[in-house]
């Protein structure tokens, strides 16, 4: 399974990912965005590709985790 990061080194808060896909990203308090947790990510796998595509610092990436790991809340 694979489920959206964001790179907070990276966000400089310009919104677009949360605008495209409120459903997964939303901004924090630091005006950073962050991946929503709980979701299926697959189900937005489009929106989620586009907000990849317009990030204009490129810091969403998909990462790989097993279901178990995500089960026990270790990331
Ligand atoms: S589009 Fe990129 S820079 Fe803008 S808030 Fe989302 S992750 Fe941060």
């Amino acid at each position: 399974m694979r489920r959206p990061v964001v790179d907070p080194e990276q966000c400089i808060g310009s919104a677009t990912c949360a605008s495209v896909c409120p459903e997964v990203f939303k901004l924090d308090l630091e005006n950073k965005s962050s991946v929503l947790p709980g979701v299926d990510y697959e189900q937005y796998e489009k929106k989620i590709e586009e907000a990849i595509k317009l990030c204009p610092v490129a810091a969403i990436r998909w990462e790989e985790y097993q279901t178990q790991e995500y089960q026990s809340g270790e990331f």
